[in-house]
């Protein structure tokens, strides 16, 4: 069973408009955030006793705000309680905004063990990037790329939206070309969405009472098979619904989030998963949410309370829909036989269904093992209702 670490670090230069993620715009406490999670990590390292992890995610926010040295030693307390892999056969990843990026800050960073940067581009159009209230320019962009190459970065991820207000087709398809121009090793390529969000997420309520525009359903397909064809002619691998590599560089703690594994999140609104006994995953699990906002989580960390705002047990037949629903989405696909001995479930009713979904053109099955179509990938989320 797979395990990685992921560390949330909330706090931002502003607040983006479309943002719904558990972030704030407020001065970062540096060193108090980093022995807070040192603190939260004691409260819950006894849960993942015995594991060993390979990758190490932190993410945000912004955490490339925080001072490279807090980093560094929120880092070093993780590594003495936690069992990791070989350093080449673990990934650690710091998410990174272009405006607050710069060489010598990515220097330290790889001083301090992390090995890949995901930077948050979203666009190289500078008036696509003033409509999301981003703070950065294009140019900015590209110099974090070129500032991570510099310090010696040679996995660098670039995250792009579509979709976005007063966005067309072309400027979708450009910014795929130039990002794919810089050559990183990784793409993800999301469509920007306003629904389901928090009520007082500015830009939905906005689209909500047609104040923005935003492209309709239609228009932001066209924009992500533009997206993919233009990544494709440029020899990255979709693997994902929305995300593309270079061969045999698949975002390796994402990957763990797809296909069931165990996570340790720390931090505010870091969630996390455990289960009750790995060796027999059919017993269940837990997963948890932390508070979202820095003080409640400050106060309950510094007391030495678990700082969570919520939590589930999930039994085997919970789990396997979840995995069914997120492993989905990956084009290799799910092996039905392998899971569903995992979890001790009866496979029948779930490759009826997969057979259901094989006649429709939507999935592809080989013997247990079902995977999506590009159709299927395309309407992923009605495609997968049979499992869940
Ligand atoms: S930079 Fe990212 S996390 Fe921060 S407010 Fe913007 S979208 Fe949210």
């Amino acid at each position: 069973m797979s395990f990685g670490v992921y560390i949330h670090f909330p706090y931002c230069l502003s607040k983006c408009p479309y943002c719904d993620f558990a972030s704030v715009a407020e001065g970062p406490e540096h060193d108090r955030y980093a022995r807070a999670i040192a603190c939260e990590l004691e409260l819950r390292a006894e849960a993942f006793r015995g594991r060993t992890a390979r990758s190490l995610y932190v993410g945000g926010g912004t955490p490339s705000l925080w001072a490279p040295e807090a980093v560094a030693s929120a880092v070093a307390a993780i590594r003495r309680h936690v069992s990791f892999a070989p350093r080449q056969e673990t990934e650690t990843t710091l998410e990174a905004n272009p405006g607050a990026s710069d060489a010598a800050r990515f220097a330290e960073l790889r001083a301090a063990g992390f090995d890949r940067i995901s930077i948050g581009v979203q666009s190289f159009d500078d008036a696509v990037l003033a409509r999301l209230g981003r703070e950065h320019s294009g140019r900015e962009a590209v110099a974090a790329f070129e500032a991570a190459r510099h310090a010696g970065f040679d996995n660098v991820a670039l995250d792009l939206i579509h979709g976005c207000p007063g966005q067309d087709l072309a400027t979708a398809r450009s910014d795929a070309a130039t990002a794919a121009g810089l050559g990183p090793e990784h793409l993800s390529c999301y469509a920007l969405t306003l629904e389901h969000l928090a009520v007082d997420v500015p830009m939905a309520r906005a689209a909500r009472e047609g104040r923005v525009a935003v492209p309709d359903e239609d228009q932001q397909w066209e924009m992500s098979q533009a997206i993919s064809a233009t990544l494709s002619e440029a020899g990255y691998r979709r693997y994902e619904i929305s995300n593309w590599c270079r061969p045999g560089l698949e975002a390796r703690h994402n990957r763990l989030y797809w296909t069931g594994g165990e996570y340790l999140g720390l931090g505010c609104g870091a969630c996390g998963f455990a289960l009750a006994d790995p060796a027999e995953p059919w017993k269940g699990g837990r997963r948890w949410g932390n508070h979202r906002a820095p003080a409640r989580y400050f106060a309950d960390v510094e007391a030495g309370r678990l700082p969570e705002a919520w939590s589930e047990e999930l039994d085997a037949p919970t789990l396997l829909r979840e995995l069914l629903a997120i492993g989905l989405r990956q084009v290799q696909g799910v092996d039905l036989g392998e899971a569903c001995a995992r979890l001790r479930m009866d496979p029948a009713p779930f490759l009826d269904a997969a057979q259901g979904l094989h006649a429709r053109g939507l999935a592809l099955l080989s013997g247990a093992h079902v995977r999506l179509t590009e159709r299927g990938l395309d309407v992923h989320t009605t495609a997968v209702l049979p499992f869940v």
